[in-house]
């Protein structure tokens, strides 16, 4: 009876949130009101003592921040590495955290939450999810994969009979997926995301400059100048790091051509990730590809001319969705605000027991 009181207020004073929880980017759409929270999935974790850091403030902006800088005592963690959960009570931190940064009170916050996954995990896994948003105050959980979240988000029309293809470049990997009929027909996890991208951008300027550059540096220089087709005007930035045999700080120059030289084996993987995918697709939705394109969300979709590459790769119209960042949280917004209508695309927590 206690229970139930208790989720009867927690619901009145709770409002429900559809939560893409990324590698690198979590971002958190509240029901009625629209994305209302995005930041980096990163926690910083006071080693002394296991909790998270500045008394639990030290989420998201804060945490990223520390990165690469952390002072001994303090570790950030991104604890969705490659998408799972990799650290069960940071995970549940970090959920915590986003659910109060949207309810400016404390009393009674026990939201109704749908959360997207990556598509393929286990249950095990699954259940870690469910469990850890539990802790942090979920009064029911609802799990959609993240792919047909995005392809929601992109406005893509995955309850009908007609085969949609999305492409969601996140941080640690990028999903390929057809869907048709609120379910995927034909997916492939590709381990090249923003990170692989930025590891690329590192041991070219290693290889070619004997300099040691921070991820964030080679993040920076990616988003500023990376660009996968010829520029109207090629840039150069200049970019300080580690000289690797005097240890002592040093700047180049860097240019767009280089960068782009860089990232283009990393992109070509993505490619063979879609050909693989296309290959295996039925005739009849192979038709309708050909007619509707194919769609690009996360992040990596706002690299310069990936959509140019990939169309000329595969031949079939690419279209960059509005937004890609926000695809995912887009989607479990659209399935928050009308559970009943994706009913068919959901798990809930029972499901996963
Ligand atoms: P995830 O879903 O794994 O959290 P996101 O979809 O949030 O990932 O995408 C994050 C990745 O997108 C990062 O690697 C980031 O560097 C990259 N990114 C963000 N903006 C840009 C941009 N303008 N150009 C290229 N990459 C970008
Ligand atoms: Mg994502």
């Amino acid at each position: 009876m206690l229970a139930l009181i208790k989720q009867f207020v927690g619901g009145m004073f709770s409002k429900d949130l559809g939560i893409d929880l990324g590698t690198c980017n979590t971002v958190v759409y509240a029901r009625g009101e629209g994305i209302v929270v995005s930041e980096p999935s990163v926690v910083a974790i006071n080693k002394t003592t296991g909790q998270v850091a500045m008394d639990g403030s030290a989420v998201g902006n804060v945490a990223k921040d520390m990165i690469g800088k952390t002072v001994e005592k303090v570790v950030a963690i991104r604890p969705m590495k490659h998408g799972v959960v990799t650290d069960f009570d940071v995970t549940s931190a970090m959920i915590n955290y986003f659910i109060h940064r949207v309810h400016k009170h404390r009393f009674a916050v026990m939201p109704r939450l749908v959360i997207a996954v990556p598509y393929g995990i286990s249950k095990v896994e699954k259940r870690a999810v469910v469990n850890a948003a539990e802790l942090a105050g979920a009064r029911r959980v609802f799990l959609i994969e993240e792919p047909i979240a995005a392809a929601i988000g992109s406005g893509l029309p995955i309850l009908d009979p007609i085969g949609s293809m999305i492409v969601d470049i996140g941080g640690g990997t990028t999903e390929v997926a057809v869907i048709s009929c609120g379910i995927i027909n034909g997916a492939k996890s590709v381990r090249v995301g923003g990170d692989e991208l930025d590891e690329a951008i590192i041991n070219f300027v290693k290889s070619r400059y004997g300099l040691i550059i921070g991820t964030q540096t080679a993040e920076r220089l990616k988003i500023d100048i990376g660009s996968l087709i010829p520029m109207d005007e090629e840039v150069t930035r200049a970019i300080r790091g580690l000289d690797m045999s005097t240890r002592m700080p040093r700047e180049i120059s860097i240019s767009s051509r280089e960068v782009r030289q860089a990232l283009r084996p990393a992109i070509d993987k993505i490619i063979t990730g879609i050909k693989e995918v296309l290959d295996r697709t039925l005739p009849e939705i192979a038709a309708d590809l050909m007619q509707q394109g194919i769609t690009l969300a996360g992040g990596g979709a706002l690299l310069r001319g990936i959509d140019k590459v990939i169309h000329r790769a595969i031949n079939i119209p690419v279209r960059i969705a509005e937004n890609p960042l926000h695809c995912v949280a887009r989607g479990t917004g659209a399935i928050i605000e009308n559970l009943d209508k994706f009913k068919v695309t959901l798990e809930s927590d029972n499901d996963v027991e």
